[in-house]
């Protein structure tokens, strides 16, 4: 057997040498998301990397909402979060955190650097702020507040937390260098008042801590040793060292950046979600043409695709964007030997056997997956009437159609061979039905004279069909056009990105339940809608079709 070749990626590296050298002596990771909307793929990525790295160094893994910011987080993005992380299969065990809870500590940490020297309380504006911060050309001017004595910014900045002040009145900065190459260390600000409602804290808090200053502490005071963030965050490392450093954390995290994953033709950014759901675009957060992850497990996606796209996606420090027929190649290798391949008609039409005897029917074996056998098999229902996709009849055969049309023989999968004997039209000039004959030979699809067809089609017996309503998707972006317009940067919407059909199906699919995965023949992978589907009236949303332009690269 081949040995199997283990490259690890940048961060396992880091992760590698740091455990060598007594840096640190386990592994800690940690999901932190801002409980502002639903999760993506995207996020689907930082969890499952997060969660390996914890799983693979015998580490923890903790899950912590991102909640210092009391303006846009709802209580209904933490509970569809937690969802989501534990269908992807990502386990924190006990350790469910949420950054609020660290307030005290955050306002503890605040003094301390007030009583170091470290950090002041500035009156300018917020515009002055910006102002007096400089360009990258030019260094910053400092504030006239920056020198206040100790005692001066301990009492302001204790009554800027009694609710003294206004918002925006004062803030608390960081001292650092306001000649700094860095923007980021130009006397950020860490605290600034606000008189809000926040969903966890209630009003015991006016002043909240800024994203900067508040997520080293918060991975300082849960010990996480490897704090995983993605490349916009890079600039703002030398900002988070100095966080840690200043407030003297026995064991400072390490912040590590990677590129974050970007699909083409969808919309990833929740800012675009949030605006496709909040127009009526889409229907609501779990619309399947979506790829928040309630999205993706709504159409149908499994866990696992999801972890196998992931895992080729790799881990990287330079950003590109990855082709979304990687993910269903995932999603189809998931599938392929576990679904059942039943037949459904989604655009059907007719086919009359005229020498099948009117009233006749027979059982026919059908296998349940050709790929494995031990999936079994199961009988289906022939007769003198069939339904067969409108695609699979020409009038008039374009080249190289091997399907049928006047003259030619098909096999229909599973039963026969017939051979087309003509047609009937409406007055519009639509064919309706399709006439053949069949050739009582070759049941189960093979001719005893050794004669091969080149076209084998699937169909259903129109007496006992069943009706089933099944839903096609496109892509949400037009794909020809790109993502964004560029014109006044609206998104370029596909008007076909959902197709729905009233399919005829075999009867066994009429008692799918939600989240049930079937093949249709020749159509696609099915998923039953969750949130559609009744009682014996399921509706199908197709996952992936089977045609692939994807190939898995050679390692
Ligand atoms: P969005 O850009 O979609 O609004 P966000 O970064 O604002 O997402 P957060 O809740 O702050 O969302 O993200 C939580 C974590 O997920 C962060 O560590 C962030 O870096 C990571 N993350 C977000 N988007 C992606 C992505 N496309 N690929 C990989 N990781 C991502
Ligand atoms: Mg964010």
């Amino acid at each position: 057997m081949e040995k199997e070749v283990v490259s690890k990626n940048f961060i396992e590296q880091i992760i590698d040498k740091d455990l060598a050298e007594g840096v640190c002596d386990t592994v800690r990771t940690r999901f932190p998301p801002e409980p502002n909307g639903y999760l993506h793929i995207g996020h689907a990525k930082s969890i499952l990397l997060n969660y390996g790295l914890a799983q693979k160094y015998n580490g923890k893994f903790n899950m912590r909402f991102d909640d210092t910011n009391p303006t846009k987080e709802k209580v209904e993005f933490v509970e569809s979060i937690k969802e989501d992380i534990r269908w992807l299969g990502a386990d924190w065990e006990d350790r469910l955190f949420f950054a609020s809870d660290y307030f005290p500590q955050m306002y503890e940490g605040a003094v301390k650097l007030i009583k170091k020297g470290k950090a002041y309380v500035c009156d300018l504006t917020a515009e002055e702020i910006r102002e007096y911060r400089g360009t990258l050309k030019e260094p910053g001017r400092e504030s006239p507040y920056r020198n206040r004595s100790v005692e001066e910014n301990l009492r302001l900045f204790e009554e800027m937390k009694e609710g003294k002040y206004k918002d925006g009145e004062k803030v608390l900065r960081a001292k650092i260098d306001m000649a700094s190459p860095n923007m980021n260390m130009r006397d950020p600000v860490i605290y600034r008042v606000a008189h809000m409602q926040h969903h966890n804290t209630g009003d015991t808090w006016c002043i909240y801590p800024m994203y900067d200053y508040a997520h080293p502490v918060e991975d300082a005071i849960e010990g996480i040793t490897h704090s995983i963030c993605t490349l916009e965050f890079e600039d703002h490392r030398p900002l988070y060292d100095w966080v840690v450093r200043e407030l003297e954390y026995p064991h400072p995290p390490k912040q590590i950046e990677f590129a974050k994953l970007y699909l083409n033709n969808v919309v990833t950014g929740k800012r675009y979600i949030k605006k496709l759901v909040e127009d009526g675009i889409v229907d609501g957060w779990d619309d399947p043409r979506l790829v928040s992850i309630a999205a993706l497990r709504r159409r149908g996606f499994t866990p696992r695709s999801i972890q196998t796209f992931v895992e080729l996606c790799g881990v990287s420090k330079a950003n590109s964007i990855t082709d979304y027929a990687m993910l269903e190649y995932c999603i189809r290798e998931d599938l392929k030997l576990q679904c059942a391949r039943l037949m459904a008609v989604v655009d059907p039409i007719q086919l009359v056997i005229d020498n099948y005897p009117e009233g006749q029917t027979e059982y026919l074996e059908a296998p349940n997956n050709m790929e494995n056998p031990e999936m079994g098999s199961r009988q289906i229902h022939f007769g003198r009437t069939l339904y067969i996709e409108r695609e699979d009849f020409m009038e008039t055969p374009v080249k190289k159609y091997k399907r049928l049309y006047p003259g030619n023989e098909v096999r229909l999968m599973n039963a026969y061979f017939v051979t087309c004997t003509g047609l009937e039209k409406d007055e519009a000039g639509n064919v309706t039905v399709v006439h053949c004959t069949y050739d009582p030979e070759t049941r189960g699809g093979n001719a005893p004279d050794g004669r091969k067809v080149k076209g084998t089609i699937h169909w259903v017996a129109a007496h006992e069909a069943k009706e089933a309503e099944v839903r096609l998707y496109e892509n949400i972006i037009d794909e020809e056009k790109g993502v964004y317009n560029e014109e006044d940067g609206s998104l370029n919407l596909n008007p076909n990105s959902l197709q729905v059909r009233t399919a005829y199906v075999e009867p066994a699919l009429l008692e799918a339940k939600p989240y049930d995965r079937f093949q249709f023949v020749r159509n696609g992978f099915f998923c039953a809608d969750a949130h559609d589907s009744r009682l014996g009236a399921p509706v199908f949303n197709r996952i992936v079709s089977l045609k692939s332009s994807f190939k898995l690269p050679k390692a």
